[in-house]
Order: structure tokens, then sequence, then C-alpha cells
């Protein structure tokens, strides 16, 4: 369903992905581990093509979307793309100009070509989805960190995505709101849509996902269902680091 093959990518002389390959099967959840700087958002990001690969191809059902094109097409081809990818950020990103509704609509409708009706239902829709219905018509300066994390999920759920990339959306929020926003995404794990998960939370990794990869250093150390990475690993780095982090 998603395939990255050979992915390398270099910021100058620093090589901050080496070789890596990654298949996500349709529903997936997978979990990436790892160090400060080991590339995980990297990698995540190169999915998207918002940190293109220098090498190695990323696929998405079928579509390669890290396609060399000319200028024009690129453009036309990313953004399509783009609209099958849901990502949600650690720093919630939402349109501090706009209320609740309108952060969610605003894709839909410039991009999708939705009517605001179309779009308002979707909105509800969503805001359902994430339990927070009576915040359409709020400004997000007015929503507790998890709110907005919840109405960031929203929106990118308002794409109707193929796939969902987290990177630690929980980790800039207080600890008492991390469970709501966890909650949502355990949600979306039984409603089966699929998952990358940047975490650094290894419970939270261990409960919803199918599989966990460790990165270091720019390379996968190692991949595999949850109970062998964090009862079982095979790796002297992955023990070290999972010594410091469990
Ligand atoms: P963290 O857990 O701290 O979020 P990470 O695993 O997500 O770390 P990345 O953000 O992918 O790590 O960064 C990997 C490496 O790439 C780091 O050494 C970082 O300094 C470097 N890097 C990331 N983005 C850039 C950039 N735009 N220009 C230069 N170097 C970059
Ligand atoms: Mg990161």
């Amino acid at each position: 369903f998603i395939e990255i093959r050979h992915a390398a990518k270099s910021f100058g002389a620093l090589e901050v992905l080496k070789d890596i390959n990654l298949t996500v099967e349709r529903g997936q959840i997978v979990a990436i581990i790892g160090p400060s700087g080991s590339g995980k958002s990297t990698l995540l990001r190169a999915i998207n093509e918002l940190d293109p690969l220098t090498s190695g191809e990323v696929w998405l059902e079928g579509v390669q979307i890290n396609k060399k094109l000319p200028h024009r097409q690129y453009e036309k081809h990313v953004n399509q793309v783009r609209q099958d990818i849901g990502m949600v950020f650690q720093h919630f990103n939402l349109f501090p100009h706009l209320n609740v509704r309108d952060n969610i609509t605003l894709a839909p409708k410039m991009l999708k070509g939705l009517s605001t009706e179309e779009a308002d239902k979707l909105a509800e829709e969503q805001l359902a989805h994430v339990g927070l219905s009576e915040k359409i018509d709020v400004y997000p300066s007015r929503l507790s960190g998890g709110q907005k994390q919840r109405v960031a999920i929203a929106r990118a759920l308002a794409m109707k995505p193929k796939v969902m990339l987290f990177d630690e959306a929980t980790s800039a929020l207080d600890p008492e709101l991390v469970e709501e926003v966890n909650q949502v995404m355990k949600q979306l794990a039984e409603e089966h849509m699929t998952m990358i998960i940047v975490t650094h939370e290894m419970d939270f990794a261990a409960s919803v996902c199918d599989r966990v990869l460790f990165m270091d250093q720019g390379v996968v150390v190692e991949e595999g269902p949850p109970e062998v990475i964090f009862k079982n690993p095979r790796e002297e780095r992955t023990k070290n680091f999972l010594r410091k982090h469990l």
C-alpha cells in the first residue's frame, strides 16, 4: 500500500536517511521510534514530499509520489497526492485567524471544490468524530492543546486521506492532555486507518501498533511486532534505547 524503496536523504554532507526500505499494508499501523536526530521526521516528511528524498522511491497505492516531473506537472502531481496523505505535527499548525469550522473546511473547499454546505457538513462530521462538536465556532486560541490537536486530526481526516502520518502528535502536550489525543488515534486504529506514527510513547506504540521500527542514525536498525521489539529486541542499539525510554 505504501512502499518506500532505498530511501536516502542528505542535507549537504549530512546523510540523514540511508537506504530505508519500508512497506506498510493497508490498515496497518506502524510506529517509528528512535533517538533524537535519527531521521524519523525526515522520513515522514519524505512520504508527502515536504522534504523530498535525495534518492529512492515512495509509492502510495501504485502511484509514485516522488516522481521526477517538469516543474508545473510536479506541482500538480504533489498537490494531488498530498490530498491522500493526512499529516499531524507536534505543533498543531492550525490557522489562528480561522475558527474551527473554517480550519477544517478550507482545504476541502480549495482543493476538492466542495461547496460551503458540503464542507460544513464534513466539518461537523469530523468534529463529532474527535468529540469536539461544541467547538465548531471557536478560534484556536480558545482551545486547549489537546483540543487543538484533535481539531488538527479532524482537519486532516476531512480530506479523506488514505493514510495518516503523525509526528509526535502528543509530545508538546501537558501530560493530562495526552490521553484524549491518544484516544482519538486509537479510535482511528479501530477503524483500520493506515497510520505511521512517530512517537516517544512506548506504551502507546505497544498498545496500538502492528509493527514497530527502531531507527538510529538514519537506518532502520530493527523492526518487528511490538511484543518482540519492546520485550525481546535483538540489537544492542535497540536495547540501549529502550533501557532509557521504557
Ligand atoms: P527528533 O526525535 O528530535 O524529532 P528526528 O528523528 O525526527 O529527531 P530529524 O528531524 O529527522 O530527526 O533529523 C535528522 C537529522 O537531520 C538531524 O541531524 C537534523 O539536524 C538533520 N536535519 C533535519 N532537517 C534538516 C534541514 N532542513 N537542514 C539540515 N539538516 C536537517
Ligand atoms: Mg522529529
